[in-house]
């Protein structure tokens, strides 16, 4: 059994990971080609790789695509202070109010960027100045508004020059593209509601002890089981919910079917262990099991953990069942090593 007891030393692997993927991340944009995700674009200006680092016809749907999201502002992030001179300053979210269209925030850089100069500048070459609003970042509260509404400058700035560029670019897309971006964003939304409340119904009866299916599901059957009839209540008491579930979601799509209840259990049951993991962390535990005859004659194995946690309490914690071939002392131990090595 020793071989599910040796210790990783977690925080040196885990760096060393981290460092692996930030020098692939480093290669890719030296190579100057990145794969483009759309699914996942990143948010945070700081973090963003150039947009000329991007495949040329990738570019305007990139665009498309944070256009649609609109700029990067973390209104209700605890901006950290810096010291200039003898007066502390910090980014001003008010600013976000004076140039609601363009203006972003990194968090990770603790500075201000220019979406649309973001988007176009690399387009205008040399002429197009520096990169503070681009690729540094500006931090120079002390100025700030003043320095923002530098930044905008006339209406040939290149500031404007890049922000007519991002409306004819909207205005072009106004086409099935956009559309369909907006449509599968509002269908994204409409589906991770109907998935949560599937989810929060199944968590209630699993919580209760509760059975989910009824003995006729059908629509003209007066009581469908627990999960249907939940979660018709939950959609009677939310117009949110009400609109997206049962015979208001897509025929294929409607995240009721016994599949998917057990998809989601099984997740809340993976969920369940890894929160006993955790708990156990790398402290002693031991093992009890049990088994007998299911009411079909097979013979099952239960087992179950018994540990101190960290605040000093002897915890038990039933992990779960195994079906065995025979009781002999060899396959419960092959069975329990099975289990464990699964987890
Ligand atoms: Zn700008």
């Amino acid at each position: 059994m020793d071989k599910f007891f040796k210790k990783l030393p977690i925080s040196e692997s885990a760096l060393k990971k981290k460092r692996i993927c930030q020098d692939d991340l480093k290669s890719n944009s030296k190579r100057g080609l990145i794969e483009t995700n759309l699914d996942n674009i990143i948010a945070d200006p700081g973090l963003r790789v150039r947009l000329s680092d991007y495949n040329v016809n990738d570019r305007d749907e990139i665009r498309r695509k944070y256009l649609l999201k609109g700029p990067c502002q973390p209104r209700h992030h605890q901006f950290p202070q810096t010291m200039f001179g003898n007066t502390p300053r910090r980014f001003n979210y008010a600013w976000f109010e004076q140039f609601p269209s363009w203006l972003e925030y990194s968090i990770a850089k603790d500075a201000a960027f220019c979406i649309f100069c973001y988007l176009f500048k690399p387009e205008m070459g040399q002429q197009s100045g520096g990169d503070s609003f681009t690729v540094d970042g500006f931090r120079n509260w002390k100025d700030g508004l003043s320095r923002l509404r530098e930044h905008v400058g006339g209406p040939n700035s290149i500031h404007n020059q890049a922000a007519v560029m991002c409306t004819n670019l909207m205005k072009s897309g106004q086409h099935i593209e956009v559309q369909f971006l907006k449509q599968s964003d509002l269908a994204r939304q409409e589906h991770k509601t109907r998935l949560t409340a599937s989810v929060d119904c199944i968590r209630f009866l699993i919580h209760q002890g509760l059975a989910l299916r009824g003995n006729d599901e059908s629509d003209s059957s007066t009581n469908r089981g627990n999960f249907l009839e939940l979660l018709r209540f939950l959609g009677d008491h939310n117009e949110e919910v009400k609109k997206v579930i049962l015979h208001n979601a897509p025929e294929n799509n409607k995240l009721t079917a016994p599949e998917i209840q057990k998809d989601i259990i099984n997740a809340m049951a993976v969920e369940t262990l890894n929160c006993i993991k955790m708990d156990i962390g790398d402290a002693f535990f031991s093992i009890l099991i049990d088994e007998s005859r299911d009411i079909s004659t097979k013979e099952q194995m239960a087992i179950t953990l018994w540990y101190v946690n960290s605040e000093g309490q002897v915890i038990e914690r039933f992990l779960g069942i195994m079906h065995i071939m025979d009781t002999s002392a060899h396959s419960l131990k092959a069975a329990l090593e099975e289990f464990f090595l699964y987890h």
